[in-house]
């Protein structure tokens, strides 16, 4: 089963897929938390060349097919083979985060880019995407102290939010939307909830 947590910055995915993790853990299933960018080798060199403020600004081409190349190493050589062995994968975005910064929040053709992303991961999706949503300008306000975020306007994260709500709401039965305010352990007990009967397959 391969589960994905989405969302803006802020949003607190990164939390709910430990939590989530952790749950599953202590109910005895086999699992594999992850996060894209940079949960390879290869994909640490990628982060840093794609996140550091020293890079500065990237082409668009290249900022994407930098992430791309991050899926693909990640996809093949961590999320399949955890997938082969019967483990629960849990992802800390995926290729929605490609769709919805390199796509909505840039200039590049969508279509395109999905096609990238979709080659780049051999067309692999999670059963379950739990989107995060919430207000960009309550979330940035977590992160000040991040240059490159701050160089984003907030225009580009209320793009940005809008794919991640535009993708759950074209594929309902593979999403889940959650209103990232709502107190942590509810939201844990809510995507644990969804997951459950995905298990049980
Ligand atoms: O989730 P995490 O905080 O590790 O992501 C780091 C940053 O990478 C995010 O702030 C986001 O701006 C950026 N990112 C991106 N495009 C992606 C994935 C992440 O711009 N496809």
């Amino acid at each position: 089963v391969f589960v994905c947590l989405e969302g803006g910055e802020g949003s607190g995915k990164s939390t709910q897929a430990r939590l989530l993790a952790d749950r599953l853990t202590a109910e005895g299933y086999a699992v594999r938390l992850t996060h894209e960018p940079g949960d390879t080798a290869v994909g640490k060199e990628l982060r840093r060349i794609v996140l550091s403020p020293e890079t500065g600004r990237l082409a668009h081409r290249t900022e994407a097919l930098l992430y791309a190349a991050d899926k693909a190493e990640h996809v093949e050589t961590l999320v399949l083979p955890a997938l082969e062995r019967g483990e629960v994968v849990v992802t800390d975005r995926y290729v929605d985060s490609t769709l919805a910064y390199q796509g909505a929040g840039r200039d590049l053709d969508p279509a395109e880019l999905e096609a990238v992303a979709r080659w780049a991961t051999g067309d692999l999706r999670p059963h379950l995407t739990v989107v995060l949503d919430l207000e960009p300008a309550h979330g940035l306000g977590r992160f000040e102290e991040r240059d490159r975020i701050e160089g984003e306007s907030l225009d580009f994260h209320q793009r940005v939010r809008q794919a991640f709500l535009d993708l759950a709401a074209a594929d309902p039965d593979h999403y889940l939307v959650l209103d990232a305010r709502a107190p942590v352990e509810e939201i844990a007990g809510l995507i644990a909830g969804r997951v459950a009967p995905l298990l049980e397959q």
